[in-house]
């Protein structure tokens, strides 16, 4: 590699409150009529005031920063900071300066077979903007949005390259997600990446001596083209023995470039001053504490445990960790058994067939009669040659697509496997005996067996141990 990559995320969170961040205003804004979501304190009329700060907005930040290992303050404040924008009409956005409500976090992701420790320089609680929409000759402002509680996620230039990035901000959309911080929806706007991104060479030491910022990146996909773009921009710029402008691009999704707006000449001075209307935050211990009990395991816990107490490949733990219900099922699959084939054989039918079709099914296993129990005894009937992988993907199939208990199904409908020899012996003859010339067929080219084996499991519908049938039809040539 010719440049390292030196990069540094900030990612702007919308939170999942009821209610907006100074004001009782419905934050479900998403297909309403614009403007109809506001009143004087959203909308920054003079003279409007707010209200307490929003405390489930507190929790959830606070819940999120729990889950970055961060240090949670006990005193905070708000602050303003003053800008000017159209769709801001108070003319500042409230927001945390010096005492943000989470600090010097960290989270491990995963990289190859590695783990990667990525600090969390601060998290801190502020308020959305309006929404600008550009008509063709006028700017129209819907304040709808306005004040709703955002949060402030930043990182320290940690990562080394986009994949690192991508893996880290899953691994975030996850975390917000089971924090109940945010619902994460992509589509709806509720995360915004912003990247600072700078190159140098392998053997340097220090970091760059410029830093470029993209903003306005709203999705997972859109992060990787735009560092990907960066790094083939810079790393041209270096090639001719100059150094990139230090300066704040755009990221425009249509073409996957990025665009310069402003350079550090024209940077704005917040003016950063405490908010004189919202008295200071005074957090305790106990309440902290009473939050953390609040988080469940998160996801990337979960892929720990699966890898490293349970030993699943690193693939199909993380393949059951995405889903919660399917983890909680696993987990429970887990403290039923010690038999470690069992298990690893229950995460294979979970990740694969059952999770295929409950996914076209739009259904959750919560939703079917397969309980632990008995996908424990499914597994247990394979394994003793019972049942076969055959039905026993169709029992599975049928248990989640008709809501049928699925070892109901093999008794009810004599599922289990044929292995009997002599019950197998008179089929395989009985095929001899339909295809007269099949026989001499096989003693010359043996690999025709599979049309024998195929006719006994057509005429047994599935149910005959296949193994056994090859064993049986070469003893019969063998006669
Ligand atoms: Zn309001
Ligand atoms: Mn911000």
């Amino acid at each position: 590699m010719k440049y390292q990559p030196i990069i540094g995320l900030e990612i702007h969170v919308q939170l999942n409150t009821k209610s907006k961040m100074f004001c009782s205003c419905s934050t479900d804004y998403f297909g309403k009529e614009p403007n109809t979501n506001t009143c004087p304190t959203c909308l920054g009329l003079p003279g409007a005031l707010p209200a307490p700060p929003n405390k489930e907005a507190i929790s959830k930040v606070i819940r999120t920063g729990l889950a970055f290992n961060c240090k949670i303050a006990t005193k905070s404040k708000f602050d303003r900071k003053n800008y000017f924008y159209p769709d801001l009409p108070k003319g500042y956005q409230i927001s945390q300066y010096d005492l943000p409500l989470c600090e010097n976090g960290w989270s491990e992701i995963r990289v190859l077979d590695d783990k990667k420790k990525i600090r969390i320089t601060r998290i801190h609680l502020e308020e959305d903007t309006g929404k600008t929409v550009y008509d063709e000759d006028s700017s129209l402002i819907d304040f709808n949005k306005s004040s709703i509680p955002l949060m402030e996620i930043v990182t320290e230039p940690d990562f080394e390259d986009s994949q690192e990035v991508l893996t880290f901000a899953k691994q975030l959309k996850s975390i917000v997600k089971s924090c109940n911080a945010s619902d994460a929806n992509m589509e709806k706007g509720h995360m915004r990446f912003e990247l600072n991104i700078s190159l140098k060479k392998p053997e340097e030491k220090d970091l760059p001596n410029y830093k470029v910022e993209v903003k306005n990146i709203g999705s997972i996909s859109f992060l990787k083209k735009a560092i990907d773009y960066e790094i083939e921009r810079q790393s041209k710029i270096l090639d001719k023995h100059e150094i990139p402008v230090q300066e704040t691009r755009g990221y425009k999704d249509s073409n996957g470039t990025t665009y310069s707006q402003r350079t550090k000449e024209e940077e704005n001075d917040y003016r950063y001053f405490p908010e004189p209307d919202i008295p200071p935050l005074v957090i305790a211990k106990e309440y902290i504490e009473k939050l953390k009990k609040e988080i469940p395991e998160l996801e990337y816990q979960k892929v720990d445990k699966y890898v490293e107490v349970v030993h699943l490949p690193l693939e199909t733990a993380q393949r059951l960790s995405t889903s919660t219900s399917l983890s909680i099922f696993f987990d429970s699959i887990i403290a039923k058994t010690n038999d470690t084939e069992v298990v690893a054989e229950s995460a294979k039918w979970l990740v694969g067939d059952i999770k295929r079709v409950l996914k076209s099914e739009g259904k959750s296993i919560n939703d079917t009669k397969i309980t632990p129990d008995s996908l424990i005894e499914l597994i247990s009937m394979l394994k003793s040659n019972k049942i076969s992988g055959r039905i026993m993907k169709d029992v599975l199939e049928e248990a989640i697509k008709k809501d049928k208990d699925p070892i109901q199904t093999i008794k009810s409908k004599d599922l289990t496997q044929i292995s009997d020899d002599k019950e197998i012996e008179n089929l395989v003859n009985q095929v001899f005996v339909e295809n007269p010339k099949l026989k001499d067929d096989l003693l010359k080219n043996p690999n025709s067996k599979g049309f024998v084996v195929g006719q006994v499991m057509k005429m047994t519908k599935g149910k005959a141990n296949p193994k056994k049938v090859d064993e049986i039809i070469q003893k019969i040539l063998e006669d």
